[in-house]
Formats: C-alpha cells, sequence, structure tokens
C-alpha cells in the first residue's frame, strides 16, 4: 500500500479538487482548494500532502488534513480515523522517498509550540537535516 505513489507534480494530483468547507483567511485551506499552488506529493479523502516551501531536510513534506483544524489541540474522538490515516500517509510518504530507515514526524502544537500555519499538519522530514523548524 505505501508504494507507488504518484509523484510529484503529477496531473492527476493538481487536478483533484477538494470542494468541502476550507477558510479563505487559510494558507493551507487555500492550497486545498487549489487558489494556491503547492508541490502535491499525495492526495486522498480528506488528506493532502505536499512539500514544504522551504525545506530544511532532503525530504520535508506536509501532511495536512483538508479540512480546517487549527491545531492538534483541536482533534475529538471522531477524528481519531483522520488522524490515523495522517500518520499513515506520512508513513506511507517517506517509504515512498526512501526513507523506510526511518524519518522525523513533527508536529508544532500551537504558537507557543513554534506552529506558524495555524491548520493542523505533520512534517516528514528524511535524509539530511539542515536544522528544526522554528
Ligand atoms: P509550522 O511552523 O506551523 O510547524 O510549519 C509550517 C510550515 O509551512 C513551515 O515549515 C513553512 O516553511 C511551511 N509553509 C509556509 N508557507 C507555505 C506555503 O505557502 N507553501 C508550502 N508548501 N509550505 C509553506
Ligand atoms: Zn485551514
Amino acid at each position: 500500500m505505501a508504494r507507488g505513489l504518484p509523484r510529484t507534480g503529477s496531473a492527476l494530483l493538481q487536478s483533484t479538487a477538494y470542494h468541502g468547507r476550507v477558510s479563505s483567511e487559510c494558507l493551507f485551506c487555500r492550497i486545498v482548494s487549489g487558489e494556491l499552488p503547492a508541490d502535491v506529493v499525495h492526495r486522498e479523502k480528506g488528506i493532502i500532502a505536499f512539500t514544504d516551501i522551504h525545506p530544511v531536510a532532503e525530504t520535508h513534506v506536509l501532511v495536512v488534513p483538508e479540512r480546517h483544524i487549527d491545531d492538534l489541540r483541536h482533534i475529538q474522538d471522531s477524528d481519531a480515523e483522520l488522524w490515523l490515516r495522517m500518520a499513515c500517509v506520512a508513513n506511507e510518504v517517506a517509504a515512498d522517498l526512501g526513507h523506510e530507515q526511518g524519518y522525523r514526524f513533527y508536529v508544532s502544537v500551537g504558537s507557543a509550540g513554534g506552529q506558524t500555519v495555524p491548520h493542523l499538519h505533520i512534517h516528514v522530514m528524511g535524509g539530511s537535516m539542515r536544522r528544526l523548524p522554528v
């Protein structure tokens, strides 16, 4: 299941539109809706993964729920399946990009936790790393 993810920039991935609720104020919602471009590496129902615009590792991908959730403190029991699937997507993207031996799974929670984009996301960082995101 982890293998054979469509590669970066695939026309299929780029053309997959999301018609759910997004916030026009939120950067990642605007990427989800297709209003802003992103280097999409994986997309499935409810989840998108794209390359971080300022990568600090050889692989630096963000796994993002399509639905707007401010940060990890806002997930609820009903989001259990979504959160599990986001973790699986992180594993799959990391493996597909050659990091079967391991990678960094990183989540900043709230501005006091270093979060700069207030839409839940998992950082998937693999290979040589320059620094942790701040
Ligand atoms: P945080 O600081 O919230 O943990 O992570 C936010 C991440 O989003 C940062 O690593 C930052 O480089 C990335 N980022 C900010 N703006 C954009 C953007 O417009 N496009 C993409 N692909 N990544 C972004
Ligand atoms: Zn959002």
